[in-house]
């Protein structure tokens, strides 16, 4: 069984059950799985084979679900990316991962044409929704006429990778996790399994579906289950939250801590109904002090907290907290995986001892695309090394505590700050530069660049905002910039990225 397989029998068994809604479309199991056979078969017959990868470049929308069980289906390989990625950051991961095609929607069109001009996607462009009559760049529509919906689906080892994923990683540069069919497959059923999810389920998929989280829990976890996916194009405030669970009688929701801080801020929120929900998942992040209760007070919600990464498919642990869980855990791992704490020898520490997250089960990645020697690394002894640092309990609950690795969670998606720093360096009148990520109520982080000048150079904080606005998605342009004379640095010249931290901790923001 994998994810492509198991929405063919669930069409099988219930035909007419709801599997999609958005905005005024509906789309019952065999709608989906027959659009989804068709798209799979129009690939085919564009020159996509076995193995091929195609870049999936989508805000959510039910022709995202369709393309990615359709890639899965002629056992293609998925590449989900952010689509507000800037033509730099976009074609870093096209570089490296050369997919045969790109399926993304008409705004992204010019971006992937000029990309096109320097890197071959032989298989071409295929833009959702719109019309345009160039060579190479084909239609969703087009695609679709060309297909049929008797096609076979090929089938899958569980070693085959499915989907590669990619992640803030070292030196700047994204990588690509290489997630098998049985990591995708195992990951969303035990984590519906966990949640009792069923087809009486309705889950409102908000959080951008190119995220692990998203993607694994609530559109594959709800298709695993049989229930319904309520598709929203993504953040447009909390309004549109709250009136979406109210009408659609949503029972299942998944967001960052920053989204139900914002849900949480709604001025008319005591109005507002949202007694159908029955899981409300938190993850991406930890979870701040308060919010818990708040939500409790203000909805009358017991939050789920979940722990992962892109790497373990993403789900690790899971923390009923209002049931059997524990306040300030991330919870248990979920059944088949296997967690321990390590210290710097990779030695299990005792109970009560604060040490490295390492995993081992079905759900953790093959390796990182084209990075032997860092999957070797991270995958030492068999576990997979996750850079979090926590302790277990007696009871086997797992507390993080801070992180090993240089990475900022801003709003839930992650930040590289070396990827910040490398394209400030390209800054004519920077001659140092350290990124680092400052506590926020809201986003949990927030960006913060020291900035070293140049002898004689001048500049602006507004100047450094528009010279980062082209070069990186909204999301990663520093908030914050101080100018500094000097960075902390040891005796081998690293940088000292706690050190700058704490001593921002000390001082007013800089606002
Ligand atoms: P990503 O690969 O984008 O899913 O990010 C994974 C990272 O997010 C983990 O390594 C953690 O540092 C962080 N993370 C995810 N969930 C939690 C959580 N519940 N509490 C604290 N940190 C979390």
């Amino acid at each position: 069984m994998n994810l492509p397989t198991r929405l063919a029998e669930i069409a099988r068994v219930s035909p007419g059950q709801e599997a999609i809604v958005f905005k005024n479309q509906r789309l019952t199991y065999t709608q989906l799985d027959t659009r989804v056979s068709q798209l799979a078969s129009g690939l085919k017959q564009l020159g996509i084979k076995t193995g091929d990868r195609v870049l999936l470049a989508m805000r959510n929308c039910p022709e995202y679900v369709i393309a990615y069980y359709a890639i899965m289906r002629m056992k293609g390989i998925v590449v989900p990316v952010n689509p507000h990625y800037t033509i730099n950051e976009m074609g870093v991961i096209i570089k490296d991962c050369q997919p045969a095609a790109v399926i993304t929607c008409p705004e992204k069109q010019e971006l992937f044409e000029k990309i096109s001009r320097t890197i071959k996607i032989p298989a071409g462009i295929i833009v959702n929704s719109c019309d345009p009559e160039k060579e190479d760049i084909f239609t969703y529509e087009q695609i679709n006429k060309k297909g049929t919906a008797a096609f076979q689906e090929v089938k899958y080892s569980h070693e085959d990778v499915a989907e590669i994923m990619y992640t803030a990683g070292q030196a700047g540069k994204p990588k690509g996790a290489m997630l098998t069919s049985y990591n995708l497959y195992s990951n969303a059923l035990t984590f519906a399994q966990v949640c009792s999810l069923s087809p009486a389920d309705r889950a409102l998929l908000t959080a951008p579906v190119y995220h692990a989280a998203a993607q694994t829990c609530v559109m594959n976890g709800t298709i695993v289950s049989g229930g319904t996916l309520v598709i929203q194009e993504g953040w447009r405030g909390a309004e549109e939250v709250l009136k979406e669970i109210a009408e659609e009688k949503i029972t299942f929701f998944f967001g960052t801590p920053t989204m139900y801080s914002l849900l949480l801020k709604y001025p008319e929120l005591d109005k507002c109904n949202v007694k159908s929900l029955r899981i409300a998942l938190c993850g991406g992040a930890s979870l701040p002090p308060g919010l818990y209760e708040s939500m409790i007070s203000k909805l009358g919600i017991s939050l789920v907290e979940g722990y992962g990464l892109t790497e373990t498919s993403p789900v690790v642990t899971i923390n009923f907290i209002g049931e059997s869980g524990k306040r300030g855990s991330v919870g248990k791992p979920i059944p088949g995986v296997e967690v321990k704490i390590f210290d710097y020898e990779d030695r299990e520490v005792p109970k009560g001892q604060v040490g490295e997250i390492v995993v081992r089960g079905p759900n953790v990645m093959k390796g990182y695309l084209n990075l032997e020697e860092e999957t070797r690394w991270l995958m030492r002894n068999d576990w997979f090394h996750t850079g979090d640092l926590a302790y277990e309990d007696n009871d086997g609950y797992i507390y993080i505590v801070d992180r090993k690795k240089d990475l900022i969670i801003r709003g839930g998606l992650n930040i590289n700050p070396r990827e910040i720093e490398e394209v400030l360096y390209d800054h004519p009148g920077i001659f140092e530069v350290a990124v680092v990520g400052v506590p926020d109520a809201v986003m949990g982080e927030e960006i913060l660049a020291y900035i070293m000048p140049r002898e004689g150079h001048e500049m602006t904080e507004a100047e450094l905002k528009t010279f980062c606005k082209d070069k990186m998605a909204k999301y990663k342009i520093p908030r914050y910039f101080r100018f500094v004379d000097n960075l902390p640095k040891t005796s081998s010249g690293k940088l000292m990225r706690k050190e700058l931290q704490s001593w921002m901790a000390k001082q007013k923001p800089p606002v």
